[in-house]
C-alpha cells in the first residue's frame, strides 16, 4: 500500500493507494472518530463491495448504516441530498462521526457535499471505485450537486479525512468506464508529465490492467502538487487541470451519448487543434494526442455543432467576464493558461476539425 500526503493550508490528509477493502477497519482504527459510520454508495457498487467494508468496520466496533442511491448523474440533486441529511439525523450522527463515500464521482461528489453541510461539516472518507474518480475527483476537495440547468452548480470545498483506493475494484469496472478514466490520465500527462505521456504511448492496451496502480499513483501525485499550490482555485495554477474541459463541458452538455471522459477526449483534440493553428504547438503533438485518444478507446469527434458549442462555452462557470479562457498545450508536459479565443475563432476551428 502506498500513501500520498496532501498538504493544504486548511488541512492535510493522506491518500492510501492499494488498500484491500476487506481490511479497511485496520486503517479506520488509526483515525480518531465517533462510533457511527454512514456509508453512501450506489446500487452497483453496493452489490459488489459494501458487505466487505461493513464487516470490517463492524469488526472494529463501529456502528454502520448504509444508504444506497440509484447509479448515475441524476442522483446528484437536492432531493437525494435532503434524504441523506435526514438519514444522518435519524441515525443520530454527531460531529465526530464519519460519512463514507463508496463509488464513482457521483457518489463522492454527493456524499462529500452532505458531509460538508451536515452540522456545518463532519468527517468524510472517500473510497473512489472508478478510475475517473481515483485519478481525478478524489483529490481537490470539490463536492457538489447539480441544478436542473447545469452540473455542479451548488457545492463547497470540503477536504476528506482520508482517501482509500483499492485498485482491485477497477477489475469490475465496465470498459467504457475505464476509458473515461484514461481520458483524465491522458490530460494529466499532457499538462504535466512527458514521462507519463511516453509511458502511455508505449503501453500495450491489453496490458493496461497491470499498470492501474502505477497510473493512479502518478496522476494522484501530479494532481496533489497542483492542488497544493492553489487550494481554492484562486491563483490560476489549478486552471491547467481544465485542459480539454472548456470544449469538453460544452460537448458533454450538448451531446446525447458522450460521457464526461469521452467529452474531455474530444475537447482535448479540439483545443490542441486551436493551439496548433495558433502556432502554440506542433502538428506532431496534435497527431500524438489523437493517437493516444484513439488507442484508449475514446472518440476524437462529436456531432455537436459549433454554434451550440459557442453558446455553452459562454455560460461555462469558469468563463470570466463572458470571455472564454482556454488552456492550450505548448508541448508535452507544458500548457499555456488564460488564452482567449473568440467565438469567431471557435466557429472556424471547430467546423474545420
Ligand atoms: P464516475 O463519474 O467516476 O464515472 P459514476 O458514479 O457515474 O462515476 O459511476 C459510473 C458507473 O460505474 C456507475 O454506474 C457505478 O455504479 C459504476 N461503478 C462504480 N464503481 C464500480 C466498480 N468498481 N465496479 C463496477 N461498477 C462500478
Ligand atoms: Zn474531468
Amino acid at each position: 500500500m502506498k500513501k500520498i500526503e496532501v498538504s493544504l493550508n486548511s488541512k492535510s490528509y493522506p491518500i492510501y493507494i492499494g488498500c484491500s477493502l476487506k481490511k479497511i477497519g485496520d486503517l479506520f482504527r488509526k483515525y480518531p472518530a465517533g462510533e457511527k459510520i454512514l456509508i453512501i454508495t450506489d446500487e452497483n457498487v453496493s452489490n459488489l463491495y459494501s458487505e466487505n467494508i461493513s464487516r470490517s468496520l463492524i469488526s472494529i466496533g463501529k456502528k454502520v448504516d448504509i444508504f444506497v442511491i440509484k447509479p448515475g448523474e441524476a442522483s446528484k440533486n437536492f432531493e437525494v441530498a435532503y434524504e441523506l441529511l435526514k438519514k444522518c439525523s435519524l441515525f443520530g450522527m454527531d460531529r465526530s462521526d464519519i460519512i463514507i463515500a463508496l463509488g464513482g464521482g457521483v457518489v463522492c461528489d454527493l456524499a462529500g457535499f452532505v458531509a460538508a453541510i451536515y452540522l456545518r461539516g463532519i468527517k468524510f472518507v472517500s473510497i473512489p471505485t472508478t478510475l475517473l474518480a481515483q485519478v481525478d475527483a478524489s483529490i481537490g476537495g470539490k463536492t457538489g450537486i447539480n441544478l436542473p440547468w447545469g452540473k455542479n452548480l451548488i457545492g463547497v470545498f470540503h477536504q476528506p479525512y482520508f482517501v482509500v483506493m483499492d485498485i482491485q475494484t477497477l477489475n469490475t469496472l465496465p470498459e467504457r468506464e475505464i476509458n473515461q478514466g484514461m481520458a483524465e490520465i491522458i490530460k494529466t500527462a499532457v499538462i504535466r508529465s512527458k514521462k507519463l505521456f511516453t509511458f502511455l504511448q508505449k503501453l500495450e492496451k491489453s496490458q493496461l490492467h497491470r499498470f492501474f496502480s502505477r497510473l493512479v499513483y502518478e496522476c494522484v501525485l501530479i494532481k496533489k502538487r497542483v492542488v497544493e499550490s492553489d487550494e481554492k482555485e484562486e491563483k490560476g495554477i489549478r486552471e491547467i487541470l481544465n485542459f480539454g474541459h472548456t470544449f469538453g463541458h460544452a460537448v458533454e452538455i450538448n451531446s446525447k451519448n458522450l460521457n464526461h471522459g469521452e467529452s474531455v477526449a474530444v475537447g482535448m483534440i479540439g483545443e490542441t487543434y486551436i493551439a496548433f493553428k495558433k502556432g502554440l504547438c506542433s502538428q506532431k503533438l496534435f497527431k500524438d494526442i489523437i493517437s493516444l485518444v484513439e488507442k484508449y478507446g475514446l472518440p476524437t469527434r462529436s456531432d455537436v455543432s459549433a454554434s451550440k458549442l459557442v453558446d455553452s462555452i459562454r455560460y461555462d462557470k469558469k468563463a470570466k467576464g463572458g470571455r472564454s479562457r482556454f488552456v492550450l498545450p505548448v508541448r508535452v508536459g507544458a500548457v499555456k493558461t488564460g488564452v482567449e479565443v473568440s467565438p469567431e475563432e471557435i466557429l472556424l476551428y471547430w467546423e474545420k476539425w
